[in-house]
């Protein structure tokens, strides 16, 4: 019998990942603390609970797909989380992305109480969440992850098994520093073209057929285009973390200089009110350091 599947957090990427779930045959029993998500699930056929606790009472595997690691903290281990409603024998999978450390700990408390816990970060956006073809990069015990493979599948197409507890959030990190970098890269670039005469499409277009090929200019390449940065994945998502990687780099003694000069442009677009732009917007410092807006000529030739 399939499991009944609790699902926590129902914002830009964990609607439609319910969606999919539910979709594909799960039962779903839903719960945020925004009411306009839950309703919408609901009319797909979803049990909406008042409280995590009461989502993990009510499901045989719970996920949660929260902003940060105190959130999941919270849901999880707080009042009325989860871990006071799991029965023993639950798996709890957490698709946030949070810190490797927290990500630990909170599967050494789950284990205490006989709960198996997985780490699996996803990458892929909205879009990739949409069309259920996410990258899914999990930490725990690999029979727990073997077991939990079918739901993975439904809501991603490159799944890969990292190692133990925090190996999914360590490999995150990486993949959010090698995105960071590569905006700002693109941000650079696409400036500098559009302000020295050349038509920013035909630059994305010529980019994308060599080694400056890249997922940035795949999937930004738009919003770059029109100047629009409704999100898609937003600045201070993605501040957060680069900061878990800077965290991580100190812990274990890595320097990560680019990293760090990426965060510090978000922190400054969260300062100037541009923290829920989608994280592309980080061309617009390079834009107003340059006094310049990039955009496709008209003709597009
Ligand atoms: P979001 O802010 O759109 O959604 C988070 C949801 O969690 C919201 O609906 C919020 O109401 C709910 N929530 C927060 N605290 C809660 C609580 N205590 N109880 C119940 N509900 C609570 O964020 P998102 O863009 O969906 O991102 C979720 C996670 O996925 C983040 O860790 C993010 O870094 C990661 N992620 C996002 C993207 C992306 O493109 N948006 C891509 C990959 C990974």
């Amino acid at each position: 019998m399939q499991p009944t599947i609790g699902f926590i957090g129902l914002g830009i990427m964990g609607k439609p990942m319910a969606r999919n779930l539910v979709k594909a045959g799960y039962s779903l029993v839903v719960h945020d603390r925004v009411l306009g998500p839950v309703e919408e699930l609901l009319g797909l056929g979803a049990t909406r609970a008042a409280s995590a606790r009461e989502v993990a009472q009510k499901s045989d595997l719970v996920i949660t797909m929260l902003p940060d690691s105190p959130d999941v903290d919270l849901v999880v281990a707080g009042k009325d989380g989860v871990l006071e409603g799991i029965r023993a024998g639950t798996t709890l999978i957490d698709m946030s992305t949070i810190s490797p450390v927290v990500a630990r700990a909170l599967a050494a408390k789950a284990a205490a109480q006989g709960i198996e816990m997985l780490d699996a970060p996803v990458s892929g956006g909205d879009k990739g969440a949409i069309s259920g073809t996410l990258s899914i990069m999990v930490g725990g015990k690999r029979e727990i992850f073997d077991q939990c493979l079918p739901i993975f599948q439904v809501m991603g197409k490159n799944i890969v098994y990292m190692g133990e507890a925090g190996a999914g959030q360590v490999t995150k990190a990486c993949n959010q520093i090698v995105v960071g970098v590569t905006l700002q890269g693109v941000a650079e670039a696409l400036t500098l073209g559009a302000k020295a005469g050349v038509d920013p499409a035909k630059i994305i277009q010529a980019l994308s057929g060599g080694l400056a090929r890249c997922g940035v200019l795949e999937l930004r390449g738009p919003n770059y285009l029109s100047h629009t940065f409704q999100p898609g994945f937003r600045v201070r998502l993605h501040h957060k973390d680069l900061s878990i990687a800077m965290q991580t780099g100190a812990a274990y003694g890595v320097p990560l200089p680019a990293t760090s000069l990426v965060r510090e442009f978000m922190n400054a677009l969260i300062t100037m009110d541009r923290g829920d732009l989608d994280h592309s917007a980080l061309i617009t410092l390079i834009e107003d350091m340059a006094g310049i807006q990039v955009r496709a000529h008209e003709t597009g030739e």
